[in-house]
């Protein structure tokens, strides 16, 4: 709607403006000629003609001639000179009358310079407008015409978006350079003007574009690889390989980044550098994961309950908490459920039902151990950058099982430690928890891989040790170990099968029976799973297979007799009970990483000064409950005080209990004491478990299952304990009861009457 001052032309819209005719006295009110001189004078605002009024203009104004008039409503002027515009008179007619003087130039324009200017806006604008998505070139063919900027801009003047005010300010600057530099700025800003709305236009189309494009050079480029490759098949390259398996790996599209910019480095880095070596392995890493989501399948209940029968014996309990977790599952559409932390001695089947599991699950099975593991990098992986980095032992392990919902077996979480370099439990934390698990970022992969398909099943043989935030995460189940008719049943229907199997044994070639067998379970082996006992029965099948293929004999038939031979080792002298008693010395239980031990803690006087001394691996624990059972001794033998006084006093612990059986020792420490005060002797088939307080209460201790079967399995015949325990009495087989007289007991006295070693009040 308005003009820029020109040199030597512009372009006007009708009407924008208003033009003088040729004796710069009136307004034309009809459209000019070809031809005609002009003044071109500018009013403030957009007015009618009617409307004029003297201090409608603006102050400067351009003479120049009409050259064209245009059709579509433009007329070209070609100007002379810029003018004051000294006065304006309008009369009722509405002709103007103008006086005006020519507005002299300061500052003259250096010619050579602005033709240097003139050609680099040029190509400025060519280029420019070959990029507008409609007219595409329109303006190159003006483009040799203009001969100055000053051109350009009368030229561009109707579609530039300057203000009126803006075009004219220009138009009042007196220093022609000044003037210049000014109408070079303001086109350079409306052809980037243009350039952006153009592109804000077209970008979502281009968008399009660039995708189809895109698209299509690389199946061009697939194609004529494909057909490159078929040619040459011994040539196909590395990185060409690595090509086609990160296409299928169907990674996601951080991880497809990171591959692909991998990718890009092993081809500038070449084959033959030194970092060629550590970028092949990466990728040769991340495109062997599986990425792919597996779908949550329907278990049926009683094909897995029957799997699970078919690995493992026994176990009721475990495989009724699993089934109960498939059921969720199902019910869900998950693929895992809580977090399952199984508890027990070596041997028990914490490992091996996880294999179970995974059967009955139709899942690939995948074991990761974790003893001593102590940097935090084992388990999220080690950065790059470092010399020999590795994937964790998590991301390590979901590619060996080559799926992305295995059933993985986090082996001994109880042995997880922490170190200067951090902490693995933490990191252990972010594998294991829903919340954050589906975009697990191993520091060596550098990119989010979803573990929340996988179903995490922990092990630990004592939860004493695995850190409370895990544990508060973690569901656990604990195996209490097996009973000696347990054992027999396993060794009959899996351990000696499988060994028979794995040496090449026919079953009519051997033959082991049940008395054999109870004879491994009892005088070879010492533990509460049937990991040696597995041990002793490979062993045993070992040494028959060379008798068969000698020839010795086709039927061999192992005797009890033989399995010292057969086993080349001696029986284990178990801590079986005797029954004479010394007193001072009493039977206690103690609960270890291998299930249940009896221990004996034997007390003595000799003569001193009131000494105490404590000894035995468990000293600074003991000293504790030994010190409550001396004070609680005195108590209640009032007249045996002297004794404490003249003599010293030596109590030992032997070795076999952990740090935490102290306090559950305390019953046991206080018998033994009564019994030495008074000489009275315990028989060593009489065993206790049980805290002692002060006042002579006997509290609750943990691991009673596996103290019974101890007990048991030591030819105990009774024992005491805490009254508050009675309830734990559910999960002791029945064989080890039904061996064994159990007496619940809430007080020392209790115990202490029981044995006759106060008298009893009636
Ligand atoms: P853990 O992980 O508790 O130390 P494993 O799972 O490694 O114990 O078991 C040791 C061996 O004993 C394995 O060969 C396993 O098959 C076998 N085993 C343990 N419990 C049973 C069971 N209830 N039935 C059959 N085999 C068992």
């Amino acid at each position: 709607m308005a003009v820029v001052p020109i040199y030597n032309r512009i372009i006007v819209p009708f009407g924008s403006i208003v033009i003088m005719n040729e004796h710069y006295t009136k307004v034309t009110g009809r459209i000019p000629n070809e031809g005609e001189k002009t003044v071109l004078i500018l009013s403030r605002e957009n007015l009618l003609r009617e409307e004029f009024r003297e201090d409608s203009f603006y102050p400067i104004g351009v003479t120049g001639v009409i050259t064209e008039v245009n059709k579509s409503g433009y007329l070209v002027v070609r100007t002379s000179n810029r003018v004051n515009i000294n006065e304006v008179t309008i009369y009722r007619d509405h002709t103007i009358d103008l006086d005006i003087s020519k507005r002299k130039d300061t500052d003259p324009v250096d010619r050579e310079e602005e033709a240097l200017r003139l050609k680099k806006m040029k190509a400025a604008i060519n280029s420019f407008s070959m990029q507008m998505p409609n007219g595409k070139g329109v303006m190159s063919a003006f483009l040799a015409q203009w001969t100055s900027i000053g051109e350009i801009a009368a030229a561009m003047s109707p579609w530039m978006m300057n203000t009126p005010e803006e075009k004219y300010s220009v138009l009042a600057v007196d220093s022609a350079k000044e003037r210049l530099d000014l109408l070079e700025r303001m086109i350079y800003e409306n052809i980037e003007t243009y350039r952006i709305n153009n592109e804000a236009e077209s970008a979502q189309k281009e968008e399009y574009q660039k995708v189809y494009r895109e698209s299509a050079i690389r199946k061009q480029i697939e194609y004529l690889q494909k057909e490159l490759d078929e040619m040459h098949p011994e040539e196909v390259s590395e990185i060409r390989k690595f090509e086609i398996r990160i296409e299928e790996s169907g990674m996601n599209e951080t991880a497809r980044k990171e591959a692909d910019k991998v990718l890009n480095r092993l081809k500038q880095e070449g084959a033959n550098s030194v970092e060629s070596g550590i970028l092949y392995d990466y990728l040769d890493f991340v495109t062997g994961l599986s990425w792919k989501k597996e779908k949550a399948e329907t278990i049926d209940l009683d094909e897995a309950e029957q799997v699970l029968n078919e690995t493992h014996y026994g176990l009721d309990k475990v495989k009724k908490r699993i089934l109960e977790q498939i059921a969720v599952m199902n019910l869900k559409r998950m693929q895992a459920g809580s977090i399952l932390l199984f508890v027990g001695a070596p041997g028990t089947g914490k490992t091996s039902i996880g294999q179970g599991i995974a059967q009955a699950l139709n899942r690939k099975y995948v074991r990761v151990s974790l003893g001593g593991v102590r940097d935090e990098a084992d388990i999220r992986g080690h950065r790059r950058t470092y010399i020999g980095a590795m994937p964790g032992r998590i991301m390590d392990g979901i590619a060996k099982s080559g799926v992305s919902n295995p059933v993985m077996v986090l082996d001994e979480v109880d042995k997880l430690s922490a170190s200067y370099n951090g902490d693995p439990a933490s990191a252990l934390l972010e594998v294991l928890d829903p919340e954050q698990n589906n975009t697990f970022t191993d520091h060596y992969m550098n990119v989010p891989y979803d573990l929340s398909s996988v179903l995490f099943i922990c092990t630990a043989n004592s939860l004493d040790t695995v850190p409370a935030p895990l544990l508060d995460r973690m569901e656990v189940i604990s195996f209490q170990g097996y009973t000696p008719y347990e054992k027999l049943q396993i060794a009959e229907k899996h351990l000696l099968p499988k060994a028979m199997r794995a040496v090449g044994i026919r079953s009519e070639n051997l033959e082991v029976g049940e008395d054999v067998l109870n004879k491994i379970i009892a005088d070879y082996t010492r533990e509460a799973g049937v990991r040696t006992l597995k041990k002793r029965l490979d062993t045993l099948c070992r040494t028959a297979a060379v008798e068969i293929v000698r020839g010795n004999d086709k039927q061999l038939v192992i005797h009890e007799n033989e399995l010292r031979d057969y086993l080349d080792m001696r029986p284990i002298s178990h801590g079986k009970v005797g029954k004479e008693g010394k007193p001072g010395v009493v039977t206690g239980l103690a609960w270890t990483q291998v299930g249940g031990e009896i221990l004996f803690i034997e007390t003595l006087m000799t003569k001193g000064t009131g000494k105490i001394i404590v000894t035995g691996q468990l000293g600074d624990v003991m000293k504790e409950s030994s010190t409550i059972a001396i004070s609680l001794v005195k108590s209640l033998y009032p007249e045996k005080a002297e004794l404490f006084e003249k003599n010293d006093l030596h109590i030992h612990v032997p070795d076999g209990a952990t740090p935490k059986d102290g306090p559950s020792a305390g019953i046991t420490m206080t018998t033994a004491l009564a019994s030495l005060v008074t000489g009275i002797p315990v028989t060593p088939e009489t065993a206790m478990t049980g805290e002692i307080s002060l006042q002579g209460d006997v509290r609750p201790i943990g691991g009673l299952p596996e103290k019974l079967m101890a007990a048991q399995r030591a030819g105990v015949r009774r024992v005491f304990i805490p009254a508050e325990n009675e309830e734990d009495l559910r999960d002791v087989p029945g064989e080890v009861l039904e061996e064994l007289q159990i007496v619940p007991v809430r007080r020392a006295e209790d115990v202490l009457g029981a044995l006759s070693l106060v008298e009893t009040k009636e």
